[in-house]
């Protein structure tokens, strides 16, 4: 069998050399070899002794995921779907500014949280995809980009783990994947530009504020319980007063000292100027130090659900500011290919009967304020 060195992150990759017979600073070459320079021909690796790289081409694999498609939008986001098998795809996004590249990156095949306003959680959940596959899609894009870009240098500074899945709920896979992020000898990339977004998997948030205290966003989405329950059907499970307890005890450990707080506004739902007020006053309450930003919501069909009006949009984001909270307004990117928020679909064979749980949901009359 050939193990795909994707799979480790450099004491992984130590151990597996330690087996081979190597010392770990021959780990450390291949690794870089691996992440800063994309190589997957072992041949390539100058560097190393031939009878290692014999050794390496009989046991293991530089393996990318196959590319189903690829689009680049007229705003230079780029969107790719990735085959991961069994009829299941997932996406990741480019999406290039000024002054950074930032990297959407997917942890599951599916998601089984099951957000209403999401239509990765509309299509019910398959399977948690492992560490080679969530750093399969920033080596492929970071080293494709770079020869897109004609360029040696760094193309992709920032990574947000918000592409399809909980990340939370794939932790023994994510933690790795972060490490090689952050590895000077992998990605380098600062602990405030590798970003966790969660739907707020409490036990989870304290564990990686232990482990790999990383950038957080939590996705909120509404100001309380009873309108959560509905949005984000975790918060049965971990409702908001403890989502907020945890996360303040993150930002004991947090490189950042503000939790962004994600929030899809969604028209008549819970974008009126009174879930502001109520937003405000669970801030204050909490005495969590946060940011807002606040998502427009990109339909589908099945969400149900409509965007909020800009100007709604703005009125809600005013109400924040003036109380002192500084919150943004997502610019939607890649809007032509499918590329924004909430609109990665991928390809995912159901294994939670999603589709019936939607239904039930649906079935929840929402009150426009509690
Ligand atoms: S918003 Fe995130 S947690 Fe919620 S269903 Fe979508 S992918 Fe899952």
């Amino acid at each position: 069998m050939t193990t795909n060195l994707l799979e480790f992150d450099l004491d992984g990759l130590a151990a597996f050399c330690e087996q081979l017979g190597e010392k770990r600073f021959r780990a450390t070459q291949l690794f870089r070899w691996i992440h800063q320079r994309g190589a997957s021909d072992f041949d390539a690796m100058s560097d190393l002794a031939k009878a290692l790289r014999d050794k390496l081409k009989g046991c293991a694999k530089v393996e990318a995921l196959p590319v189903v498609s690829e689009h680049v939008s007229s705003d230079g986001t780029v969107k790719w779907l990735f085959d991961v098998g069994d009829g299941n795809a997932v996406e990741a996004v480019f999406i290039p500014e000024d002054d950074r590249g930032t990297l959407c990156v997917s942890s599951q095949a599916g998601c089984a949280v099951g957000c209403r306003f999401c239509s990765t959680g509309h299509q019910g959940f398959s399977r948690n995809l492992t560490t080679g596959e969530i750093l399969a899609q920033l080596w492929f894009a970071e080293h494709s980009l770079r020869k897109r870009f004609n360029t040696e240098d760094r193309v992709i500074s920032n990574v947000v783990m918000m592409g399809m899945g909980e990340p939370l709920q794939n932790y023994a896979a994510l933690v790795p994947a972060l490490r090689v992020m952050l590895d000077d000898h992998g990605y380098g990339l600062s602990r405030r530009r590798v970003t966790v977004s969660t739907s707020g998997v409490v036990p989870m948030m304290d564990r990686l504020s232990q482990d790999c205290p990383v950038a957080l966003a939590v996705s909120l989405h509404a100001p309380n319980d009873p309108l959560r329950d509905n949005l984000v059907p975790l918060n049965r499970k971990y409702p908001i007063q403890e989502l907020l307890e945890a996360c303040g005890r993150y930002l004991a450990h947090a490189p950042r000292d503000f939790i962004t707080f994600e929030y899809c506004m969604l028209d008549g739902v819970n974008d009126q100027l009174e879930h502001a007020q109520q937003l405000i006053e669970l801030v204050r309450r909490s005495g969590v130090r946060c940011k807002f930003n606040l998502i427009p919501f990109n339909p589908f069909p099945a969400s149900g659900l409509l965007r909020s009006a800009q100007n709604q949009v703005l009125a809600f984001s005013k109400v924040l500011s003036d109380a002192g909270i500084v919150t943004t307004v997502r610019k939607t990117r890649g809007d032509d290919i499918d590329a924004a928020c909430g609109q990665l679909a991928g390809d995912v064979k159901d294994r939670t009967r999603a589709a019936e749980r939607m239904a039930k949901q649906r079935t929840i009359v929402l009150k426009p304020v509690t």
